[in-house]
């Protein structure tokens, strides 16, 4: 499953910046921030070296309302919320449910190796601005 990642310094500066962010960057954002680093990277660099690093589990993609890719840094098993409002996507700081797994497990013949929940609905910053 996990094949090893060559460490380009490229690749080596997108995931130094993304364990700086907790918030879940899309490639855009990734993209902006890098390039002040790296002035002639493209857009479809940072997007191939994600994709590759997340191919290689070491770090997370989320996907969002089918077509918004989100990243994380942070692999260790989590709950994200993401708000239809302005798209954030946030940690849930809970126990993942295991038994979820065990169920599963218990309700089929499958291996059931992970598992991916998304919460979504509207966040704190957008309740409170009273956007709906
Ligand atoms: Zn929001
Ligand atoms: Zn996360």
């Amino acid at each position: 499953m996990s094949t090893p990642v060559k460490y380009s310094s490229q690749r080596e500066a997108i995931l130094r910046f993304l364990k700086t962010r907790k918030d879940h960057p899309t490639a855009d954002v990734v993209f902006q921030h890098i390039r002040e680093d790296i002035p002639n990277i493209s857009l479809a660099t940072v997007y191939r070296n994600l994709n590759q690093l997340a191919a290689a589990g070491t770090i997370l993609r989320l996907t969002t309302n089918g077509k918004t890719d989100h990243f994380d840094a942070c692999v260790e098993p989590h709950y994200h919320f993401c708000c239809r409002c302005c798209n954030g996507v946030k940690d849930i700081d809970m126990e993942p449910v295991t038994e979820l797994v065990d169920r599963a497990t218990k309700a089929t013949s499958f291996k059931i190796e992970e598992t991916t929940v998304l919460f979504s609905g509207i966040c704190d910053k957008c309740l409170e601005e009273g956007i709906e």
